[in-house]
């Protein structure tokens, strides 16, 4: 089986072309990061007027690339939720053009879906698996129990934590230091954190430390950042564009505070698991996805922190933690394998922009009132 994969859920247009046997034929990818962070974020309109103007070109690409054309493949995978509407319908008209010229069936995709499921291309992990997604709108921890059978243990109550990174670097105006920040301000964060001198220079309180469950707040550090640079602005009698001297510092205490927020609940989310007995026994596997998992510390950490605990941590490579049409073909693989149902067409009703993701027992997770000690890794 080969599936044409078609991702315009947010800013990236991405297409690919994969196979039965895990194999990547052709994959292609334009992002519209660079413009939009001229403007200071999304663009909803710009963002579907640059879908329109590339997704023929985009899907073209990725069958060129493969060396096949429409006709050569045996079904459209796409993104149908969750995500900016406009975007959406973007891929959705051209795969409902495509499935109606060549008479193909549709396989509808949960963009958050495929972020969880994509490392199987990579990696044998069988079901169930825990996976925590951190990416620009979302933060989930989920049970992985088959390719449609999701359990949902824990979300963000405010912001996503690629969201909050893209804010932190936008207003320490990270953009003027490295080009890196025009792709992305978790990466910039990154970078900068790794020239720090002493990155326990500043102290940021570790969210929701007394609420005993999986869920996740980021807004507080966003805004405990914000108050630490007009406090060294102020200091140094900085206006403009220019960056506070302590920069890497800051990056380096606020990516840690990140990373041990991320790891207190993932430890907790383990530990229910193995209380309600929802993993697989034979394969202790957890899996991370989603843009700020290719972050190298962030997951250099939580894998040691889920070492500590018996599990091996896996995560795609770097550029299929971001958004991708490689995951949305997958997805398609992987629902074709199940036998699961393909349609001829997808209406704009069944387009979610907010669809959650799985059955939600979070209210499960509270009961259980799992205790987990502050998060145990340092720097
Ligand atoms: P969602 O998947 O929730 O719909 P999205 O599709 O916009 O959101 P992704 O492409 O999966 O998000 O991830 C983009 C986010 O990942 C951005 O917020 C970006 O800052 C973040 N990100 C990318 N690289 C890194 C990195 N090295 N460190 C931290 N964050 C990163
Ligand atoms: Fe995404």
């Amino acid at each position: 089986t080969t599936v044409l994969g078609i991702e315009t859920s947010c800013d990236d247009t991405g297409c690919a072309v994969v196979n039965s046997e895990a194999t990547i034929l052709g994959e292609f990818l334009h992002s519209q990061n660079e413009i939009h962070v001229k403007y200071g974020g999304v663009n909803p309109i710009n963002a579907w007027e640059l879908h329109r103007d590339n997704i023929e070109l985009a899907v073209n690409t990725a069958l060129d690339d493969a060396r096949i054309g429409v006709n050569d493949i045996d079904a459209i995978a796409v993104t149908t939720k969750p995500g900016l509407l406009l975007s959406l319908m973007i891929g959705v008209k051209y795969t409902n053009f495509l499935a109606k010229k060549y008479q193909k069936p549709i396989i509808p995709v949960h963009h958050m879906e495929a972020h969880a499921l994509v490392v199987r291309i990579y990696y044998n992990i069988p079901f169930p698996y825990l996976a925590l997604l951190i990416s620009g709108g979302h933060c989930f921890l989920t049970v992985v129990n088959d390719v449609n059978d999701f359990l949902l243990i824990g979300q963000t109550l405010d912001n996503a934590p690629g969201e909050v990174m893209d804010k932190a670097a936008r207003r320490m105006k990270l953009k003027n230091m490295h080009e890196y920040s025009l792709t992305s301000g978790g990466k910039a964060i990154e970078l900068a954190a790794k020239n720090a001198t002493n990155p326990s220079l500043f102290e940021f309180p570790i969210p929701l430390q007394r609420n005993r469950d999986c869920d996740f707040s980021f807004s507080g550090l966003k805004d405990s950042l914000v108050r630490k640079v007009i406090k060294k602005e102020s200091e140094h009698g900085l206006m403009g564009d220019e960056i506070i001297p302590e920069v890497y510092d800051l990056c380096a205490s606020f990516q840690t505070s990140i990373t041990k927020h991320l790891a207190h609940r993932l430890e907790r989310a383990i530990k229910f698991c193995e209380v309600k007995n929802l993993l697989n026994k034979n394969a202790k596997n957890i899996v991370v996805s989603g843009g700020v998992a290719s972050n190298d510390y962030i997951f250099t950490n939580l894998k040691s922190v889920v070492n500590h605990l018996g599990y091996n941590l896996y995560r795609p490579p770097h550029k299929v933690c971001t958004d991708n049409g490689i995951m949305i073909a997958w997805n398609g693989i992987e629902k074709t394998r199940k036998g699961i149902k393909t349609c001829q067409f997808i209406s704009q009703s069944d387009v979610d922009p907010t669809a959650p993701l799985g059955v939600n027992i979070i209210d499960q997770v509270k009961e259980a009132n799992i205790s987990v000690k502050s998060p145990r890794f340092s720097d």
